[in-house]
């Protein structure tokens, strides 16, 4: 597989256009961890490079340390089903997110604190009956946590009862393995993007699109509190990526970062803007172009940049124009299919 198609299309700056208030560079580019020929040397970079500034999963990290270290209930506590442990894991995932996307949300829509600047989509965020409440950050804040976070809370609850228990292989200490502890943090990521780009095929069948995923997709133009915006069906099926700690041994660091980043990710993710500006610097990447194209196209981008499943499937948009005619050639014909 090459690294772009047949034709190699030209490189389009960053940029305003047409379509945009801000594009990154065009065609938008993939992991190269998958290139062929290998480019193990642009693979490593890539891969140690999220680690070595402020990033997303930086982010989830500090997140996961500190609600481990400084909140976490104990082993000990979780051997029993009751209300208060359970109860204690729930209010630390709620207001992670109260935090992350409260703080992201105020910081980019109410403050306006870099006004447009690196903003993907021109447009506002809607008031329009197509959403619960007439508003879309209302529908948006109720379905992540009214939904969202009871049950994702659940999954975590469900796995430390089973862990404490010693039901399933884990992780006591980091100094029990600490090749493997570190490797998969490296596993997870891969892993996120595997099973999300699966998953995410399957609630686009279109009775599951009509009756689930629709309700994900009413957000044409995302904002932070737009990412956790599921349906219940798709919450379900969204945090079932955890199964991987029922079979792989994982320390609960693993385990709370793997849950953070999809869930903190997706707020991130969505945030409708490319870095963050503070000051008119850049303090970190936030949104992905990648997973924008995916709210405005549909039918492309299911997975993410981590790994090229849609590349390999033929649903990748790189973000030109040339991508967006094939993309809508090949709605058209799946939906002429039906
Ligand atoms: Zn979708
Ligand atoms: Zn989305």
């Amino acid at each position: 597989m090459s690294k772009t198609d047949a034709a190699t299309p030209e490189i389009e700056p960053a940029g305003k256009s047409r379509e945009w208030n801000f594009h990154p560079a065009l065609p938008i580019s993939m992991s190269p961890v998958f290139d062929l020929p290998p480019k193990p040397k642009a693979a490593l970079n890539w891969l140690l490079g999220t680690w070595t500034k402020l990033t997303p999963p930086v982010s989830h990290l500090t997140f996961a340390l500190v609600a481990f270290f400084l909140f976490w209930p104990s082993t000990e506590a979780m051997k029993v089903l009751s209300w208060g442990w359970p109860l204690q894991i729930f209010v630390i995932n709620f207001a992670a997110t109260v935090i992350l996307a409260g703080a992201l949300h105020y910081y980019l829509f109410i403050l306006r604190g870099q006004e447009m600047q690196l903003k993907f989509d021109a447009r506002p965020m809607e008031k329009s009956r197509r959403f619960t409440f007439g508003n879309q950050v209302w529908d948006n804040m109720f379905w992540s946590l009214v939904s969202g976070v009871p049950i994702w809370s659940a999954w975590m609850i469900l796995y430390f009862w089973v862990a404490a228990n010693g039901w399933v292989w884990s992780l006591d200490s980091v100094r029990a393995s600490p090749v493997w502890f570190v490797l998969f943090f490296f596993v997870i990521r891969f892993w996120q993007s595997f099973h999300f780009y699966w998953i995410h095929r399957l609630i686009h069948i279109p009775w599951l699109f009509k009756n689930v995923h629709h309700l994900h997709h009413r957000n044409v133009n995302v904002g932070p509190w737009s990412g956790l915006a599921m349906h219940p069906a798709e919450h379900v099926l969204y945090y079932s990526g955890i199964l991987i700690h029922f079979v792989l041994p994982s320390h609960p660091i693993h385990l709370i970062f793997h849950m953070f980043a999809l869930n903190l990710g997706a707020i991130y993710s969505h945030s409708g803007f490319a870095k963050l500006l503070v000051r008119n610097k850049e303090a970190m990447k936030a949104g992905s172009f990648h997973h924008q194209l995916h709210h405005r196209y549909f039918e492309c981008n299911y997975g993410s940049e981590e790994i090229p499943l849609d590349r390999w499937f033929g649903s990748f948009h790189d973000g030109t124009r040339a991508a967006t005619d094939r993309i809508r050639a090949r709605k058209k014909r799946m939906y002429a299919s039906k």
